[in-house]
């Protein structure tokens, strides 16, 4: 029998995919990568700036585009997470024992240095995609689908995902303001709303944050088709209901990017991996940003897949990759911690979107009294630098 071409194809043109083909050609694996002509060669103007853990870092420090990454970005040494009723949790990198708490990146920087580092892999030959089939693009060992959440490969191959839409968009913009942030990323749980300002290191270096602000999809489109000055005028008197005076002490804000709006949803898909195929990333699950996780978890699933496929190929050598077994070691360690941040995301948005007094005091108390838990504070932390 001939052997297929490849030993691993990645089919997607997002950073997961393109993290995956770098990781696995790294390891010696003959890759393809199948993306859109000229996905890598495109600039993107996305203007999200990602929260990423301790463990992505590592993963793109090992893949050379850590580095770099960081000089499009800024740490953040502590958290200040407000309720819609006082409560207030602070986590700071010093309470935690860790350098920073996570690194808030230009997304479409990440985009750019994983196609650099593409071009010069030469365990990596990129192929034109597929659209619907249930079968890899090339002749390959083991297919990779990191498709994202419309993933038409992960239909084609029978896998469900099950998928409830929140209703609400996630804005994301930058901004300006007129003091420094010190490090300090602010997040405040509103009813309905959830409004984050992660500190950035660009226009203004030391002085710029990414807005992520989830919202109803009517307002949040209505927010994104306003002229600057009247969105700025919204953010700002959103900000002022949630903490009075905030502005000013912020030293005022300037809008300093397009605002830009994505819909939001929670979805898993069921199984994750089959005789010769698995999914990753977003192709496998979706979870609200309000915490910052989606690409993590994303990364993580690189991170858990190339180990099981290199331990296998060190100790198991007689075992194919596309062996079904081997890939149900992947699903097994990645199933957990993604249903765990799913939940944990969905139950502080149901949390603080519940509008009776009771729960609004009840939301409010628990923070205040978690704030003062510090242990559990710290098992928080780790659990989200490591998603
Ligand atoms: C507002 C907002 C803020 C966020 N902030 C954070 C954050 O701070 N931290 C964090 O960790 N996560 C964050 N996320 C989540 C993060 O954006 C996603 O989890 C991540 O981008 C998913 O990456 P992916 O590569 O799996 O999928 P995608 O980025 O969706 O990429 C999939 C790619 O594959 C392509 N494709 C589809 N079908 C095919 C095919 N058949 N062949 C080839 N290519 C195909 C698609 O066109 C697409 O380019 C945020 C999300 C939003 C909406």
């Amino acid at each position: 029998m001939v052997s297929p071409t490849f030993d691993v194809c990645v089919s997607g043109g997002g950073a997961v995919a393109r993290s995956l083909a770098l990781v696995l050609a790294g390891h010696g694996f003959k890759v393809a990568l199948a993306c859109s002509p000229g996905a890598l060669q495109l600039n993107s103007s996305d203007v999200r700036t990602y929260a990423l853990n301790a463990r992505s870092l590592a993963l793109l420090d090992h893949i050379r585009v850590g580095a770099p990454l960081r000089q499009h970005g800024h740490p953040v040494h502590e958290m200040d997470i407000r309720g819609d009723h006082g409560g207030r949790l602070l986590f700071s990198a010093w309470e935690q024992r860790v350098t920073d708490l996570a690194w808030i990146v230009d997304a479409s920087a990440l985009d750019r240095l994983l196609a650099d580092a593409i071009q010069f892999s030469p365990n990596i030959t990129v192929v034109p995609p597929q659209g619907d089939s249930a079968h890899a693009p090339v002749a390959c060992d083991l297919w990779a689908i990191c498709e994202g959440k419309h993933s038409r490969s992960r239909e084609a191959l029978g896998a469900t995902f099950d998928r409830h839409a929140y209703g609400h968009h996630g804005l994301a913009t930058r901004v300006v303001a007129g003091r420094p942030h010190a490090g300090t990323a602010r997040q405040w749980f509103r009813s309905p709303d959830v409004l984050a300002l992660l500190p950035f290191h660009a226009p203004v270096a030391g002085a710029s944050y990414g807005v992520v602000w989830s919202l109803p999809e009517g307002l949040a489109q209505s927010l994104a088709a306003l002229p600057e000055g009247e969105f700025m005028s919204q953010l700002c008197a959103a900000l002022e209901v949630s903490s009075p005076g905030v502005v000013n002490e912020l030293g005022g804000l300037t809008l300093a990017a397009p605002v830009a709006t994505w819909p939001l949803a929670i979805a898993q898909a069921r199984p994750w991996s089959g005789d010769g195929w698995v999914l990753v990333g977003d192709a496998a699950h979706q979870v609200h940003p309000l915490a910052g996780q989606g690409l993590n978890l994303g990364l993580a699933d690189v991170d858990a897949l190339a180990s099981v496929l290199v331990q296998a190929r060190a100790n198991e050598p007689w075992r194919a990759l596309s062996d079904a077994k081997l890939l149900r070691r992947y699903d097994r360690a990645r199933w957990l911690p993604t249903q765990a941040m799913g939940q944990l995301t969905d139950g502080l948005l149901n949390l603080f979107a519940a509008t009776p007094a009771p729960f609004k005091d009840a939301r409010n108390v628990g923070m205040a009294l978690l704030d003062r838990a510090t242990p559990l504070k710290r098992w928080l932390v780790g659990r989200a630098l490591d998603a």
